[in-house]
């Protein structure tokens, strides 16, 4: 798989809240896990979450649940590890932190997000915001002319 799996994700294809269920009902985060289990990028997935998952992540991502509280969070990250380490593919190495962070700001954009809007909740500047969706944009015209 290569730096584009992003474009294989399921979670492009489908209603991005269901990955944010609302009060942490279980029977809403059982949804999501269901479809992370139908992904078939569920491994580059955790590759890049795992980095960040034990503070910065909430939500659903590669079929484990991060809550807003600390509860559960260690059993959750044990899980995420195991995912990602299920393939031999090496870890690419470099900037996980940025790289979740184009991952939330695409499916932002996708919300319909303002840049001051993902600038506070991300809580980056307004500036570095502009830049991953200058980055975001030049991905995708790559991606657009390689097909
Ligand atoms: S495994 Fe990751 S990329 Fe795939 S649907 Fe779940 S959150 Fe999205």
């Amino acid at each position: 798989m290569t730096a584009d799996w992003r474009v294989s994700a399921v979670c492009r294809t489908v209603d991005p809240e269901l990955f944010f269920p609302p009060g942490e009902s279980s029977t809403a985060i059982q949804k999501a896990q269901a479809i992370c289990r139908t992904c078939p990028v569920i491994v580059e997935c955790a590759r890049e979450v795992l980095d960040m998952a034990r503070s910065g992540v909430h939500g659903v991502w590669a079929g484990q649940y991060f809550g807003t509280t600390t509860q559960g969070r260690d059993t959750a990250h044990e899980r995420l590890a195991a995912v990602a380490d299920s393939s031999t593919t090496p870890r690419r190495k470099g900037d996980a932190e940025r790289d979740l962070r184009l991952a939330q700001i695409e499916r932002m954009i996708s919300w319909g997000w303002t840049t001051p809007e993902m600038a506070e909740e991300l809580k980056v500047s307004k500036r570095q915001i502009e830049r991953d969706r200058a980055l975001i944009r030049w991905r995708a015209g790559r991606e657009s002319v390689a097909s």
